[in-house]
């Protein structure tokens, strides 16, 4: 064991403040990793107030992490000192699930082990994310980061990269199709770059018009104002797909309105009840869809990092101190981040 430090929440309603606690010793299959940047998810600040009812506290939120390996275990085949890697929002899974035995871990049987605010599936400890110095995690769920990308804005690639990606890849989006993407914060611009990369034309939905012109410079076609009704109803019956990033409850129907037969309306953002009720007859009249996604798989997010290198997508991002991180929050829920915040670990010994 040894002694790290991070930002942790003490309890729901507790600002992120500084805390020292134990990192295990490397395991014989394990990484230790100085973390350098880590990117600031909105699942962050859903876990830190739990607002999904699953939080464990202490809690330290963090799992868009890249960082230089420090030291390996006696097994560790796949990484070595010195490595840049990255660890999103998986650091363990059975390993042996039908699920786990396709390279989709986030869906194990068993449950994966997220970064943070699950226990150990070996000591039953409560992880710890990536708002801290470093992390210990088994080679199997490090991956490499490709030597093109600058790493503080390829940390965002590990969970807001890959949970858009893997849908996109998932229904085979392929050119000439129409896509949606709802709401335009971490998730939505990466939505947006990997739509248009795979030969989409792209529309983003935003309640913002102020958008409009960032979004187009992000590669989006069109811009529809969500909140405008006229501008809703002309794009009715319109899209393949639609990817739903928006992070509270909202009314599904209109949305469901703009796709066309066997469109498909595919959900990331939204875990709780669907509220207002949604319309059954809007899909079945129309053959439509509605989907959900988690992450990706740990092969699928190797694969996300290698296409941004060769596709020259990166996240943009503003560099945040970690001492600013409460202040952060408040930003993101306002929508005021352009469009990830990423922490400069050095902050944390300023
Ligand atoms: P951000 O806060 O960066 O962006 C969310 C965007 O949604 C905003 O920029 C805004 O876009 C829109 N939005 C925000 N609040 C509202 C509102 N009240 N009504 C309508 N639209 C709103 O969040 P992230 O991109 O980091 O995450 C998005 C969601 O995805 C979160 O719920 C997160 O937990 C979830 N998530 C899911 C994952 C999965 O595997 N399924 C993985 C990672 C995250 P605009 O201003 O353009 O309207
Ligand atoms: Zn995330």
């Amino acid at each position: 064991m040894y002694t790290a430090i991070g930002y942790a929440a003490q309890s729901a309603t507790t600002p992120l403040a500084p805390m020292s606690f134990q990192r295990r010793s490397p395991r014989p299959d394990d990484v230790a990793i100085e973390i350098l940047y880590c990117g600031v998810c909105h699942s962050d600040i859903h876990q830190a107030r739990n607002e999904w009812g699953i939080a464990v506290y202490p809690l330290m939120p963090g799992h868009e992490i890249v960082g230089k390996v420090t030291a390996i275990g006696a097994n560790v085949s796949k990484h070595k000192v010195g490595d840049l890697v990255g660890v999103g929002c998986m650091v363990d899974s059975c390993r042996h699930c039908e699920a786990c035995a396709a390279d989709l871990e986030q869906y194990c049987l068993q449950g994966p082990t997220m970064t943070y605010a699950t226990p150990d599936r070996v000591d039953g400890s409560n992880t710890m994310g990536g708002y801290s110095d470093s992390i210990v995690v088994s080679e199997h769920f490090v991956v490499c980061i490709p030597e093109k990308l600058d790493l503080a804005s390829a940390a965002p690639i590990l969970c807001a990269g890959i949970t858009t990606y893997s849908p996109l890849k998932h229904y085979g989006v392929k050119p000439g199709d129409k896509v949606g993407i709802l709401g335009m914060g971490g998730l939505g611009h990466m939505g947006i770059k990997f739509a248009k990369a795979l030969g989409a034309e792209v529309t983003l939905f935003t309640r913002s018009a102020s958008k409009a012109e960032e979004a187009r410079r992000q590669g989006a076609d069109h811009v529809v104002v969500s909140t405008d009704a006229a501008q809703m109803q002309s794009v009715a019956g319109h899209f393949n797909f639609l990817l739903d990033t928006i992070p509270v409850p909202h009314d599904l129907n209109p949305y469901l309105d703009t796709l066309r037969f066997d469109g498909v309306h595919i959900l990331v953002g939204l875990i709780e009840p669907v509220d207002p009720a949604l319309h059954a007859g809007k899909l079945v009249m129309s053959r439509r869809v509605l989907a959900g996604s988690l992450i990706g798989g740990i092969a699928e997010t190797q694969e996300v990092l290698d296409f941004c290198a060769e596709h020259g997508i990166t996240c943009d991002i503003e560099m945040l101190d970690i001492r600013q991180i409460n202040e952060a929050y408040e930003r993101m829920i306002k929508g005021d981040v352009k469009y990830r915040f990423v922490i400069d670990m050095a902050s944390l010994k300023g």
